[in-house]
């Protein structure tokens, strides 16, 4: 560990009091002048530590800085307490979370996607997960962008490496994502957490994830190469609001700040990601024939149908340009959303290039 680590450790366990300096000093074994640069590297990596004469430096009790350290923690406290445990039967343990995953924080990137692709493609291990607190060119689906400013959100992405996997499963890791990003949020605040299908969350009538995957496929075996998952939440609110262009739509998990709420979120949702992974591989080993009876069985795929909040609205569908109004039915075994046109006519949407509106969205 670095001297700033060690004292963001010491800091850490004394959260909400005041350590002096001396004592900084006499514990790490390092020199005042050290004590002083460490403090200012920390302040640079968002900690806000209030130093007063003769009483030291203390970092408050609702400290909410993401960090690989803080996540980890989470990670395995989470575990060890049974609050991050799944309800479908697995219980990998928090050495095995830990170890199935290789976390790495960057506090601003391009994307996490983005640089996680090239990480994949250089040869990264299934389980790398790029971590971010700002993302200065947040991808959406097709070419959109997703605001990610500092401070605020979570984002974060996962590289997945199934064997034998077949591409055209690949959309089933957004519902993974979804389902896991619902239940992390409850975890961490009080409202629940709903699906607009089909890839954001809402939480009070508003989007605070968004989640994007996507993937290389072997084009001679059909098979998936790997998959980058993405996903970011809106934490807090920015100051001074959301942009112009999602004001309308965009919304916050939190209002007010929490202790640790990134890292708790962070961490929540890639233990039960990773859960929900496990299964659908377990699933996909024993072979998907008749896949359409028994994937309804995917504990993932029950909780996704059961948050879906389109089901029943008059919606809006979005395709190249066209909008169309329709009526959510359902949304069936394999995450499609069926439709009903005004004309009578049904069709099961696919997620590919299709949005919807719900009123007021
Ligand atoms: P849509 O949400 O329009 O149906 P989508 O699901 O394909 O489309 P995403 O890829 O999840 O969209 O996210 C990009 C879109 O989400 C942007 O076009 C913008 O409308 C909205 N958006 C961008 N940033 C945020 C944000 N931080 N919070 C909420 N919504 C956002």
């Amino acid at each position: 560990m670095t001297t700033k680590e060690r004292l963001r450790k010491l800091l850490e366990d004394n959260r909400g009091k005041y350590v002096s300096g001396e004592e900084i000093a006499s514990s790490l074994k390092i020199s005042r002048t050290a004590v002083w640069k460490a403090i200012r590297a920390l302040r640079e990596d968002g900690y806000e530590i209030d130093a007063v004469r003769n009483r030291g430096y203390r970092l408050p009790e609702e400290t909410d800085v993401m960090s690989a350290e803080g996540i980890r923690h989470y990670m395995a406290d989470g575990v060890r307490s049974g609050k991050l445990r799944n309800d479908n039967g697995q219980d990998s343990g928090p050495d095995a979370i830990i170890r199935e995953t290789d976390l790495r924080f960057e506090r601003v990137v391009t994307s996490t996607n983005t640089l996680l692709k090239d990480l994949a493609a250089a040869g990264a291990k299934e389980g790398t997960i790029l971590a971010a607190a700002e993302q200065t060119a947040g991808k959406g689906r097709v070419g959109r962008s997703f605001y990610s400013p500092e401070g605020t959100g979570v984002y974060l992405s996962i590289l997945l490496r199934p064997e034998n996997y077949d591409a055209s499963r690949a959309s089933r890791f957004t519902t993974m994502a979804a389902v896991a990003a619902c239940e992390a949020i409850e975890e961490i605040g009080d409202k629940p957490a709903l699906i607009k299908w089909v890839n954001d969350v809402y939480v009070g009538g508003r989007k605070v994830v968004g989640i994007l995957t996507e993937a290389s496929l072997d084009l001679e075996s059909g098979f998936l190469d790997y998959a980058v998952l993405g996903i970011g939440f809106n934490v807090y609110e920015p100051e001074g609001g959301f942009p112009e262009e999602i004001r309308d739509r965009a919304g916050a998990i939190l209002t007010q700040r929490s202790p640790d709420a990134k890292n708790r979120l962070a961490a929540a949702f890639i233990r039960r990601f990773m859960d929900y992974y496990g299964e659908e591989k377990a699933f996909t080993a024993e072979g998907t024939e008749g896949e359409k009876d028994c994937s309804a069985s995917l504990s993932y795929i029950q909780k996704y149908r059961g948050r879906s909040f389109v089901v029943g609205k008059d919606i809006d569908v979005l395709e190249g340009g066209r909008r169309t109004p329709a009526t959510a039915l359902a949304v069936d075994e394999q995450c499609r959303l069926i439709v009903r046109y005004g004309d009578g006519r049904e069709e099961a949407l696919s997620a590919g290039e299709v949005s919807i509106r719900v009123p007021a969205d």
